[in-house]
């Protein structure tokens, strides 16, 4: 990413509290970009209703829950903005325009939408809402005209679609060329950057049901909100399957087969300590998995008491509606300049307006 300040976008469904996966794999890259650049961060309050139209009651709570979580977790208010989707009518807006640039198929053609509908058990009963909200995705992001979206790995080919629409977008209204460098279509006019996605260390953090991708929605996640006996108690069921001690060709057994060995790696900050237990265990010695859990359930635990210590500190929900109306009055001021421009090139603007909060 450029040296030069840049605009990072990127966010959460409301669909419960965040988790560790978030942290390495979003998180921790926000609190780290939020002093150098321009940062919003979205609590996609509609794309909740997805999967949860009938608990309205629970997608408001979680909305106060995971900007309380993403503050405790190091996301300061005084530098970034924390905002929510439905009160930025402007990407609302956008994802109606956009959805006429994509083909159908494209936007059902997307591996996460694909894996999401199958993971979530959605079968073919979901809603006309669940594909649009890819679409609309791509507006949370270029509502803001960000460069860069710090996500984990399921959220790259959303990335993909969403620079495919910027740079549709640049050529039929703004006269970018059609072989432009993505790099280039601001400067030769186009109202949107093409943004980038960027990943974290950890780009997909296994579950512990040692499966899927550790999600919100899953039940598979150690939560910021959990307890250190809750810590200890997850660690210490995580599957670790019996082809993880199968023996290779050589004899040895293979501990990257080993989910347990991703929090291992991931947490446990002493490298030589990692590289010793690596070694026993793929010559096959009986370390056994409590040793390894016990350490990487203390590892996490440190991990998360001073984002504990924090969370209470922002005990109070008014505290924390303060926090959302401040950032979504800052991301409104953002993105209605971003549809001005956009209605702009599109012949779409017949008159201004502007967007009062609060
Ligand atoms: P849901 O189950 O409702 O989809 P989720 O746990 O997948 O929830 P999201 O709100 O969809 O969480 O994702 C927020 C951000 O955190 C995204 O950038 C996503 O890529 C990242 N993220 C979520 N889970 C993980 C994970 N297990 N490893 C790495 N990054 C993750
Ligand atoms: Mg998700």
């Amino acid at each position: 990413m450029a040296a030069q300040q840049t605009r990072i976008l990127t966010g959460d469904t409301p669909t419960g509290n965040l988790h560790i996966g978030h942290w390495v794999g979003s998180v921790k890259r926000r609190v780290e970009l939020q002093s150098k650049h321009e940062c919003f961060f979205l609590i996609a309050n509609l794309h909740a209703f997805t999967t949860r139209a009938d608990r309205p009651d629970e997608i408001r709570r979680d909305c106060i829950e995971i900007a309380r979580d993403a503050i405790a977790m190091g996301v300061d208010p005084e530098q970034a903005a924390i905002f929510l989707q439905t009160e930025v009518p402007a990407i609302l807006e956008l994802t109606y325009l956009f959805a006429m640039l994509l083909p159908y198929n494209r936007v059902m053609r997307n591996p996460t939408l694909k894996d999401e509908l199958k993971v979530k058990d959605l079968k073919d009963n979901y809603s006309f809402g669940f594909p649009l909200y890819t679409v609309g995705q791509c507006a949370d992001i270029l509502a803001f005209r960000a460069h860069g979206v710090p996500v984990g790995e399921d959220q790259v080919p959303h990335l993909e679609l969403t620079r495919e629409v910027a740079r549709r977008f640049n050529k039929m209204y703004c006269g970018v060329a059609d072989k432009a460098p993505d790099e280039e279509h601001e400067s030769l006019g186009g109202v949107f950057p093409i943004p980038v996605a960027d990943v974290g260390k950890v780009g997909r953090l296994i579950g512990t049901d040692g499966v899927n991708k550790m999600s919100k929605s899953l039940g598979n996640a150690i939560h910021l909100t959990d307890t250190p006996k809750q810590v200890k108690k997850k660690i210490g069921r995580i599957y670790t399957g019996q082809d993880s001690r199968q023996p290779t060709d050589k004899g040895e057994t293979d501990p990257a087969k080993n989910p347990l060995f991703q929090y291992l790696e991931t947490f446990v900050d002493d490298s030589d300590q990692v590289d010793e237990i690596r070694r026993r265990y793929a010559q096959g010695d009986n370390i056994g998995d409590g040793e390894v859990k016990m350490l990487v359930a203390d590892a996490i635990n440190t991990l998360l008491d001073p984002m504990r210590a924090r969370r209470e500190q922002w005990a109070s929900d008014d505290d924390v509606m303060d926090v959302l109306l401040d950032g979504s009055r800052k991301a409104n001021e953002a993105c209605e300049e971003t549809l001005a421009m956009a209605k702009d090139a599109a012949k779409l603007r017949f008159f201004p307006r502007s967007v009062q909060l609060g």
